[in-house]
């Protein structure tokens, strides 16, 4: 079976004016040039695209993403494989903390040149068009992250937590002042 695959590496490195260029991105598989069958390919996530993204919560990070895609006339079924870390706020001291990521999904893409809503399990794409797995890539990773992100125990910056005990104490002084 693993032999039928196509290995391809698709690591871009991204300019500063890429967010510029439309449509096309380094997560994009040109699906029609690929014969009926299996074919792999490799990504790498690195902060270009959560800032592309637009994300609130995720500040940076890096992931290897590893699709496999069996390929027929009729859809697409992506194995999809995230692993990594990403840098996001700790819900305790605030700063900057590296979350693991593994996620592992099953992507349908179907074809149609109507218009259907996504919703997670199955993509729609008119026939002809690029594949793309930047949105998808991007919503399975904050998808895989847990509700509490934080240091580990004792990983917090102590001056922090310090500084935030003693603004929680001036804050109820506050709303007892109001009352
Ligand atoms: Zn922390």
């Amino acid at each position: 079976m693993r032999k039928l695959c196509t290995i391809c590496f698709f690591v871009v490195h991204l300019h500063a004016n890429y967010a510029n260029m439309g449509a096309v991105n380094k997560f994009s598989i040109d699906y029609m040039s690929l014969p009926n069958g299996l074919h792999t390919f490799d990504f790498e996530v690195d902060d270009t695209l959560f800032g592309e993204m637009e994300s609130n919560e995720i500040k940076g990070g890096n992931c290897k993403v590893h699709a496999c895609l069996n390929c027929s006339d009729t859809k697409i079924d992506a194995n999809i494989v995230i692993s990594g870390s990403v840098v996001v706020e700790c819900d305790r001291c605030l700063e900057d903390c590296n979350i693991p990521v593994d996620y592992s999904g099953l992507l349908t893409v179907r074809f149609s040149d109507l218009q259907h809503d996504y919703d997670g399990d199955v993509m729609w794409i008119a026939k002809g068009d690029q594949l793309s797995l930047k949105q998808y890539i991007y919503e399975s990773i904050v998808i895989s992250l847990p509700y509490r992100r934080v240091h580990e125990e004792g990983g917090c910056n102590p001056e922090m937590m310090a500084r935030f005990t003693s603004a929680e104490i001036d804050d109820e002084e506050e709303t007892l002042d109001i009352e």
